[in-house]
């Protein structure tokens, strides 16, 4: 499309973001959630919905999704009940989902992001607390579907936006943020391929000025944040396509298509469901007491900003770095357990956001494999200038992970890699260049403009070291013998 007809449109995004807590059983039953159990192992009359079983609720649930509401400055609701969405699926043997409809248990609050024009807060209409579904398994060529209950109901927040996104990069970068909060909350591991973290998209566009909304499309069960961004771009592309026709937008539920890149319709609002919301009588209300608050305030773990916070303040870091550990809240608490062995933070910074991160993004881990007092150990060897840093990055590092039980002190010798220090040995690797490169001294000796010559003697002088010579003494000698 020409951007020119798309640039008259504003794009409009309100997303809703399903979290699956990370409690030990699920929120109705003592089952386990593990996830990657063999089908319908983790399940009891409960989760199967046997006739005249009850629910009850699990306090961690709510524990968990308080914490969220209070990272986000919502509103917590103190009076709550649970109500019963009712519809037929084959992975929901109760025939309906307990949500929260009228009493979700955080309103309003928001999530901060950070876009091209700087920091933006994006409103939050709610968070509410259901339980999971389980899962319908079409294998291609079967006629039959198969049905798992392990996940059905486990705890899970919705976290519903206003309708306040502007763009899929805006979205992407929200989603990146809720995923970050989640983990640092220690509430969701944020697993979007395992479905710990999923995503509908809703999307309109409006012509630049109009006050109303255009009529919104839902695009359902999104899980990555490539696949948000590239669906809601699609979408967009569709319907300012129809709408430049003249064409309506119909309110509808979409799915989409990774291979093809496109949405395509699944059912009309029309056709939706009347889920018939009622309050579940078989849960008491939920009162959430001052005390309990409180005492989930003063548990809250430390928050992402705060952290980077502390980073800049406590340890000195630039901003950019600060910001490059806290993405992960494992290599944030790594920088600082670091830290705890030595005082050189901006070189742990350096060696973490270098070497580090590139050999987990190598491995395709998010496992850190070295030990901090094992980071410190290189940290202290380079800063002492007894090893360059290119030497200790290229074979110290990766001979450190390969070597688990080897301090690095050790492993230096071992593989000996250490600086030539003794003066001695470095004069006489001098002593022979000038002897094997009489032309080059003279050359140096000359003039002025030849004093870059000394990057080559200092690269001869480096390569009959086998990279040991220290280069600060060997570059002093050097300048000394050539005068
Ligand atoms: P519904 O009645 O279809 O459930 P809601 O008003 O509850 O709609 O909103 C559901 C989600 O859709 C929210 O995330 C909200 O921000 C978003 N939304 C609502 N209207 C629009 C719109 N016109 N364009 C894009 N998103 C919207
Ligand atoms: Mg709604």
């Amino acid at each position: 499309m020409d951007p020119s007809i798309r640039d008259k449109y504003e794009t409009v995004i309100g997303l809703e973001v399903h979290a699956q807590l990370s409690t030990l059983s699920k929120i109705y039953a003592a089952d386990s959630t593990a996830y990657g159990m063999p089908p319908n192992t983790n399940i009891s009359i409960i989760s199967l919905a046997h006739p005249g079983t009850l629910p009850r609720l699990n306090r961690k649930v709510v524990e968990l999704a308080i914490r969220m509401g209070l990272a986000c400055r919502s509103e917590i609701s103190r009076e709550q009940i649970f109500d019963r969405k009712n519809y037929f699926y084959p992975d929901l043997p109760k025939g309906y989902q307990l949500t929260q409809d009228r009493t979700p248990i955080c309103v309003g609050g928001f999530v901060a992001i950070e876009t091209s024009d700087g920091r933006r807060e994006i409103p939050l209409n709610r968070v509410h607390i259901e339980e999971d579904a389980g899962k319908s398994i079409h294998t291609e060529g079967e006629t039959d579907t198969l049905v798992d209950l392990n996940r059905a109901g486990v705890g899970l927040i919705e976290i519903v936006t206003e309708p306040a996104l502007r763009s899929p990069v805006e979205a992407g970068a929200f989603l990146t943020e809720v995923r970050r909060l989640v983990r640092y909350l220690g509430i969701c591991d944020g697993n979007m391929e395992e479905g710990s973290l999923r995503c509908d998209a809703n999307v309109s566009v409006r012509l630049h000025g109009a006050s109303a909304y255009g009529r919104k499309v839902e695009i359902k069960n999104l899980n990555s944040i490539k696949n948000v961004q590239k669906a809601i771009a699609f979408e967009v592309e569709r319907q300012v396509g129809m709408v430049e026709k003249g064409e309506e937008v119909l309110s509808e539920t979409r799915l989409f298509n990774v291979d093809s890149g496109r949405t395509y319709g699944m059912r009309t609002k029309e056709e939706l469901n009347d889920y018939r919301y009622f309050p579940d009588p078989d849960l008491s209300p939920l009162h959430v007491s001052e005390e309990w608050l409180q005492e989930i305030q003063a548990s809250m773990p430390r928050l992402p900003w705060e952290t980077k916070k502390k980073l800049v303040h406590d340890y000195g870091l630039p901003d950019y770095d600060a910001g490059v550990l806290t993405d992960s809240k494992e290599l944030a608490v790594y920088f600082e357990e670091v830290c705890e062995h030595t005082s050189q933070y901006k070189a742990v910074s350096n060696w973490i956001m270098g070497p580090l991160k590139s050999w987990m993004k190598e491995q395709e881990t998010s496992n850190i494999p070295l030990a901090p007092e094992r980071l410190a150990q290189v940290v202290h060897l380079v800063g002492e200038g007894r090893l360059s840093f290119s030497i200790a990055s290229q074979k110290l590092f990766p001979a450190l992970i390969n070597d688990p039980q080897t301090n690095a002190e050790d492993l230096v010798h071992k593989l000996g890699l250490i600086h030539d220090t003794n003066d001695d040995s470095i004069a006489e690797l001098v002593d022979q260049i000038m002897l094997d490169y009489p032309d080059k001294v003279k050359e140096y000796r000359s003039s002025k403009k030849a004093k870059g010559l000394i990057g080559m003697f200092m690269g001869e002088l480096m390569k009959r070291s086998k990279g040991k010579a220290d280069p600060k003494k060997a570059n002093e000698l050097l300048l000394n013998k050539l005068g």
